[in-house]
């Protein structure tokens, strides 16, 4: 682990003392305060002004009992959770994830790389997150309706779209979003519609919303690419993950001239060396909610399946890690970077382990953290507040083309904000003391709050 600033050090501690057992909020908190030793030191009111204590500790959590009842007849019973994390630049933002592994400690790290990361894209969104433990696999659609409905009776009274807007992550997409946004127009009766972002296209959703992260990602991937003088034309490009991030990063990397060689499920992975047949992928994945396992069985010679060992042992020249939370650790990043790999980008939140990190940016790798590389998806969400707050809705090319130069923006703030820092071409200090600056100031022009 890097060195904390000697003023950051009773920060990081009381984080630690504050949140027993949160080993993801300890990480990422960590994570950015190793990146603010150089922002101390050139201005200390940061540290004096304890603006970065009361940064590490949400405006407000929420946890509540989610009631429900399945198939069968038997009552459920999951618990929920909002995470109101920073609101210094607008109303609380951030997904809703429903997965088994999914306590206060995730919803805590993940709102606050929101923060960072929303502040980063430019838009006016503070950061939260929220969710649940409910697992939606293997459910059907009548009983992920009856625990939406519930989770969003409680949910309902904390948000609204000036105070907390949250949208889909893990686990929850146009179907949840569908219910959860019925249920909160039935109990409000109020047709409020930048209460919620990912919405349907006939009731209020944007164009680009779904492939956003995705596209952005590769967008980024791009803008590192040509900063060097390259291209991602020819590339042999592994993808984990198969959601709608791994996909639509897929799209768009084939658009480019890459070929995606590798994608992967909890179950394993596929390579196919002649490239993923993507429609066939978003027929099995998303269409019908199966396995890699399914696609590789439907699509014959060439596809190869395998259950065991990690995807990262595929030798590409691109990695992104788009499935989770630290998928991807030290020892893969060797063997990444012993294969040749040249580019790292993260498509989810925090993948890779602090030891890949450090292995990468040594190895002297392009590595795009995930508020930078994904912030294309909450970016196209404040396109979609915007457009629903001017009862307007924009064409796909208009909406992928703002999205485009929010990327180029995000990029361009990381690359000088490093070079200001002292720590040129490093975009991890780049996004995290470009995320950190803007609500920093903002929070400090308000007083203590
Ligand atoms: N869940 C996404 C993220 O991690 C998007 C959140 C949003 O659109 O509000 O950034």
């Amino acid at each position: 682990m890097a060195l904390l600033h000697e003023r950051l050090v009773p920060v990081h501690d009381e984080v630690v003392r504050r949140n027993p057992g949160e080993h993801e909020f300890h990480q990422a908190t960590r994570e950015v305060l190793e990146s603010l030793g150089p922002v101390v030191a050139k201005h200390p009111e940061y540290a004096d002004s304890e603006v970065i204590s009361r940064l590490c500790e949400p405006e407000r959590q929420i946890i509540f009992r989610v009631p429900w009842v399945d198939d069968s007849g038997r009552v459920q019973l999951n618990r929920g959770f909002r995470v109101e994390f920073n609101s210094a630049l607008g109303p609380y933002k951030g997904g809703l994830r429903f997965h088994p592994s999914v306590y206060l400690g995730i919803v805590k790290f993940l709102g606050f790389e929101q923060i960072f990361k929303n502040s980063l894209s430019g838009m006016p969104i503070g950061g939260g997150k929220g969710g649940s433990d409910f697992d939606p696999k293997g459910r059907s659609d009548a009983e992920v309706m009856r625990f939406c409905q519930s989770f969003m009776t409680e949910l309902y009274r904390h948000i609204g779209e000036y105070t907390d807007v949250p949208a889909g992550d893990t686990g929850v997409g146009a179907r949840e979003l569908g219910y959860l946004f019925g249920q909160y127009k039935r109990i409000t009766n109020r047709y409020e519609s930048g209460v919620l972002t990912g919405k349907g296209l006939t009731w209020g959703g944007s164009q680009v919303r779904t492939e956003a992260t995705g596209y952005g990602t590769v967008f980024f991937v791009q803008e590192m690419l040509h900063a060097r003088g390259e291209s991602l034309e020819g590339r042999r490009v592994v993808i984990s993950g198969s959601g709608n991030v791994a996909i639509y990063a897929a799209e768009k990397v084939r658009e480019l001239g890459g070929t995606v060689i590798a994608v992967s499920d909890s179950g394993g992975y596929v390579i196919e060396d002649s490239g993923i047949d993507l429609e066939l992928l978003k027929d099995v994945k998303l269409s019908r909610r199966g396995r890699i396992e399914t696609y590789t069985q439907e699509r014959g010679n060439g596809a190869r399946f395998v259950a065991t060992g990690s995807i990262w042992d595929v030798p590409c020249d691109v990695a992104l890690p788009c499935a989770t939370q630290n998928e991807l650790d030290g020892t893969h990043a060797q063997t990444l970077i012993r294969n040749g790999c040249s580019v790292v980008a993260e498509g989810a939140n925090m993948p890779s382990t602090p030891d890949a990190v450090k292995a990468f940016q040594e190895a002297g790798l392009l590595f795009a953290p995930g508020k930078a590389a994904n912030a294309g998806g909450v970016a196209t969400s404040a396109l979609e507040m915007q457009q629903n707050a001017s009862r307007d809705s924009w064409n796909f090319a208009y909406t992928e083309e703002r999205l485009r130069m929010i990327m180029l923006d995000i990029h361009d703030r990381c690359l000088t904000t490093a070079d200001e820092f002292g720590t040129p071409g490093n975009y991890v200090a780049g996004a995290n003391i470009g995320g950190f600056t803007r609500v920093a100031d903002a929070m400090l022009a308000f007083g203590v709050v």
